[in-house]
């Protein structure tokens, strides 16, 4: 038996042990030719069975997930995902048919995607809506691309320029230069939303649109939003719409009918997937009238009775090969389907609901910047002794079971602690958290040293995070 926790593989290998009988081959072999051998025989580490399932259980433990921990991480909505979901991606009706079928041997795909456009279409108050799109930044450089081409076919190629409020997340810059576009930043006011003095003056005949979030990165509604779509148009350009908040307003407010022309959502944060391992994802891009034409295909239609994949007319081409991420898009269905219109407003009621009851407790002790009333995610700040930043909170939450919410972002809030507990946590853990976060200001108080030197019960402490990007150790060393 070996009970080394901390031992690696490499560590807990012993010379002749293996953890697997395969039967002998009935098929021929052949000596590979000379020169392509190995000189020697593979370091691999030997084991046996028991000791690498007791190893790779042990390392799987020591991870954070929302199956095992709160997990506030603002932005991200790392909500549960109902597991009934999985089991329909799965299906091997879904999981095996080859992308090279074509429409006639792959109808009931064709079908799942051509509703659930229907359905998004209808939640998000759009005309038409692809599918193509693996995540929001690629639905972001979809919709940028979009309102490029729109005002190319109208000749006008002199509007370069897309504006972004300064609360904006970074990918909203980062798609638009990678389409070739030039950003200019708009700021933010008192309240937390756009700046319309500051819009107003950034408007001309070089502007091809704006990209804006709501809620925005704050939490907070954009209560000026149809008046910006309104200046915008006014001036010629058009409005894009970055939609990873929209689990705050399924079934209770349709963005496209906010004067947003196009605009993404991320399936895998409202619509069932689990993410946070880096994918696959979704991002779909719903479009009004106006970029409808020019949405990336292929999109889903039906001729007849049948169901076929079809160009849109204008379309800027593909942005992922086949049906795009389509396992995400079978989570979505079924989500939809499971909630129901009723059920999607539950969502986003509750999701409000759990963010307004957890930011009245928590903010006694952690101050937040913009308070009005917010909507899944609120904003506060960790500063809140001598000597303490938010770093040293998030830290220390790690030792008390709680993955940390987002830091230092959004940028316009100093130490900034983004905390989004999403709909699906029950009154028990936002309390709990509550505790934890009022245990850890008194400690910040009291006894600073413990929050300095957190995490201390995880198997690495304090990581110098910079080195731990740009050098990592990605192999073993004995
Ligand atoms: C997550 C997020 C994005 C980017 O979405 P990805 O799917 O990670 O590419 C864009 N904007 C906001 C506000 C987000 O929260």
């Amino acid at each position: 038996m070996n009970l080394r926790p901390e031992a690696t593989v490499f560590e807990l290998s012993s010379p002749g042990r293996c953890a697997v009988s395969l039967p002998k081959g009935d098929t021929p072999s052949y000596p590979l030719p000379s020169g392509l051998e190995r000189a020697g025989g593979a370091a691999l580490p030997a084991l046996d069975e028991l000791t690498v399932v007791r190893h790779f259980t042990r390392l799987s433990q020591k991870n954070f997930s929302i199956d095992t921990h709160f997990y506030p991480l603002g932005s991200c909505t790392m909500k549960y995902n109902p597991k009934a979901n999985e089991v329909a991606a799965a299906m091997p009706g879904w999981t095996e048919v080859h992308p090279l079928v074509g429409d006639e041997g792959s109808q009931g795909a064709l079908e799942l995607i051509y509703k659930l456009q229907s359905y998004l279409a209808e939640i998000g108050g759009f005309e038409a809506v692809s599918l193509q799109p693996a995540a929001g930044a690629h639905g972001e450089l979809a919709g940028v691309f979009m309102i490029r081409a729109y005002h190319l076919a109208r000749g006008d190629a002199k509007r370069r320029k897309i504006l972004i409020p300064d609360s904006a997340h970074g990918t909203n810059p980062a798609s638009c230069t990678m389409a070739g576009l030039e950003t200019v930043t708009i700021s933010s006011n008192a309240e937390g939303g756009v700046d319309m003095e500051a819009l107003k003056a950034a408007l001309g005949d070089d502007v091809a649109g704006i990209m804006i979030t709501n809620p925005n990165t704050l939490g907070l509604f954009e209560r000026n939003i149809e008046e910006i779509a309104r200046l915008v148009h006014a001036a010629g350009g058009l409005v894009y719409g970055d939609g990873a908040n929209m689990n705050a307003l399924t079934g209770v407010f349709k963005p496209g009918k906010s004067g947003i022309d196009v605009m993404h959502f991320n399936l895998h944060k409202t619509f069932s997937t689990p993410h946070g391992g880096g994918g696959p994802g979704a991002g779909m891009v719903g479009a009004g009238a106006a970029l409808a034409p020019y949405l990336p295909g292929p999109i889903a239609t039906m001729r007849g009775k049948a169901f076929a994949l079809e160009m849109p007319r204008s379309s800027i081409g593909r942005m992922k090969t086949f049906y795009g991420n389509f396992g995400v898009l079978v989570r979505a269905y079924a989500y939809v389907r499971m909630l129901g219109a009723e059920g999607l407003r539950r969502v986003a009621e509750n999701a409000v609901l759990n963010a307004n009851y957890l930011k009245a407790l928590v903010e006694k002790d952690f101050p937040v910047k913009y308070g009005r009333r917010c909507m899944h995610e609120f904003v506060a700040m960790g500063d809140i002794a001598e000597g303490i930043h938010t770093l040293d909170i998030a830290k220390r939450l790690i030792d008390y079971g709680i993955h940390p919410p987002t830091i230092y972002f959004p940028l316009i809030v100093p130490e900034a602690l983004m905390v989004e507990p999403t709909e699906t946590e029950d009154k028990e853990s936002l309390d709990e958290f509550a505790r934890v976060m009022r245990a850890i200001a008194q400690e910040a108080r009291t006894s600073p040293e413990l929050l300095h030197a957190a995490p201390s019960s995880t198997p690495v402490g304090r990581l110098d995070e910079v080195a731990a990007a740009r050098c990592p150790v990605l192999c073993y060393r004995g």
